[in-house]
């Protein structure tokens, strides 16, 4: 599914490059105490969640609202999948979630 949305980026005039992947545990650690994460039990560790940067026309856009087409075809793939969007923060998070789908 990530090759799916790198590929339906590019066909729709996104570029991304790669963000983090898999997250150790303390590197998750890490990031909670320093306030970046909000949770110790991060799709990250499981390998199930990707960041990703986006670039439109070369500027790098950090705003939900650059990110929110490719949340949506994101959670168009699959009932599983979750964009971090929809949470208020964490616009570049795309994770499967499979049957768990709370937050
Ligand atoms: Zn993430």
């Amino acid at each position: 599914m990530v090759a799916k949305l790198i590929a339906w980026a590019y066909a729709n005039g996104f570029e991304l490059t790669f963000g983090e992947a898999y997250r150790t545990p303390e590197q998750q650690e890490i990031y909670v105490k320093a306030g970046k994460s909000k949770t110790l039990k991060s799709k990250h560790l499981e390998r199930l969640a990707i960041d990703v940067n986006l670039f439109i026309q070369d500027e790098y856009k950090t705003d939900a609202d650059s990110y929110r087409p490719l949340g949506e075809f994101w959670k168009s793939l699959d009932q599983g999948n979750r964009w971090g969007g929809d949470w208020g923060w964490d616009a570049n998070h795309f994770e499967y979630a499979g049957d768990n789908r709370e937050p």
